[in-house]
């Protein structure tokens, strides 16, 4: 069954809204140019929607998500006037975890050699993708303090995993690795000290590998994982990881091909038989109130999302098209100056846009 085409757009805050106005234009752009049959629907919520009025994820918005949408676009959550970030746990990790989006996916593709910060390397060195279990963890927020504010304070922070989450997370990256033709994925685990998780993790990825065998299955410790990606970063094509190691290492990853204004992600539902569920597609940085309001913030990350966001909702092709509109901004530095380039995030936008335009005839 095809996916629903329409798409929840939720700008939300600081540089979520400047980049997330440009990913709008390009999926309009595509309805009305090219015909694609997209229904864009507008999401007021945010910080200053919670400010005003208290909304964080009314329950009619989630259900029409949840039951009627192909995809959510989303920008950055995140607001110096909300310290307690109570809106962003409500929209965001309600989406999480409600829509069980176990799957966040990070490609981490280098588009010029310019943009690879590693001596001797270049963009041909640096092209894997990052499966990072999005709903278990550390962050399942399972743990408490006794004693605090004493001396003798004891904090505790529970790593949950279970065979159902572990296993489906890795049948998810070589089910991917299969279906895009790479050969090698890499489980990187801390198994050496944390045993018990690690056994399970490291089981899994034995016996799920059996069902792939035209994949090599490679296992590697997360710290000699970060040491190799700077080091060799070729060796890797797809690598699957728990939800604390995959935060850490995605940003690693950013680094490597152009920083956080140029990496995208996607945090996706895969069924056991392959039936498409709505996902949430969001560019990696968060809401850089350092920037916003200065027209500074780099939209390719967000290009890219769109990208995958549409081969999501089964446009094939235009994921590999925006990429390549994205590499055309970077090597012309039509871009903002974090890559390299003096535009700011409209004009940035603005050549993405015509040069979209010029492709969809
Ligand atoms: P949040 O609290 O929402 O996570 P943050 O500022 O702590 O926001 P990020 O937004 O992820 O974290 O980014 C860290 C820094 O990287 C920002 O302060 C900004 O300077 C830079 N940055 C992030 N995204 C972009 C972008 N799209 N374009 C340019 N610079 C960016």
């Amino acid at each position: 069954m095809a996916l629903p085409r329409k798409v929840a757009i939720l700008p939300g805050d600081g540089i979520g809204k400047e980049v997330v106005a440009v990913g709008r234009e390009i999926l309009e752009l595509y309805r009305t140019k090219a015909g694609f049959p997209l229904e864009l629907w507008d999401l007021d919520l945010g910080a200053d929607r919670y400010l005003r009025d208290g909304t964080t994820m009314p329950e009619d918005v989630f259900a029409e998500i949840r039951d009627n949408c192909g995809a959510v676009l989303l920008g950055a959550l995140g607001d110096p006037r909300v310290p307690n970030l109570e809106h962003a746990r409500d929209i965001l990790l309600g989406m999480r975890f409600r829509l069980d989006l176990f799957a966040n996916v990070r490609p981490c593709r280098a588009l010029d050699d310019r943009l690879v910060p590693l001596k001797g390397k270049g963009a041909k060195d640096v092209d894997f993708v990052v499966f990072r279990e999005n709903t278990e963890g550390i962050y399942v927020n399972v743990g408490g303090n006794f004693k605090k504010g004493t001396p003798d304070e004891i904090a505790v922070n529970e790593d949950i995993n279970t065979r159902k989450g572990v296993e489906r997370i890795i049948r998810a990256a070589f089910a991917w690795a299969q279906n895009h033709g790479k050969k090698t994925v890499h489980m990187a685990d801390k198994s050496n000290a944390m045993r018990q998780s690690g056994d399970l993790w490291q089981r899994a990825f034995q016996e799920v590998a059996r069902d792939y065998p035209a994949s090599s299955a490679k296992h590697v410790y997360v710290d000699a994982l970060c040491l190799f990606m700077v080091q060799a970063p070729e060796r890797f094509e797809v690598i699957v990881t728990n939800n604390l190691f995959g935060d850490i290492i995605t940003d690693l990853a950013a680094a490597l091909h152009g920083g956080l204004g140029i990496a995208c992600s996607a945090s996706v539902h895969v069924t056991p038989d392959g039936t498409p569920r709505v996902g949430l597609f969001e560019p990696v940085h968060g809401s850089a109130p350092d920037i916003a309001g200065h027209d500074k913030a780099n939209p390719l990350a967000t290009v890219l999302t769109v990208g995958m966001l549409l081969e999501h909702l089964g446009f094939a092709g235009e994921e590999r098209r925006l990429e390549q509109i994205v590499q055309a901004a970077v090597r012309e530095k039509k871009c903002t100056a974090d890559v390299g380039g003096t535009l700011g995030t409209k004009a940035t936008g603005a050549f993405v846009l015509e040069r979209l335009a010029r492709e969809l005839g």
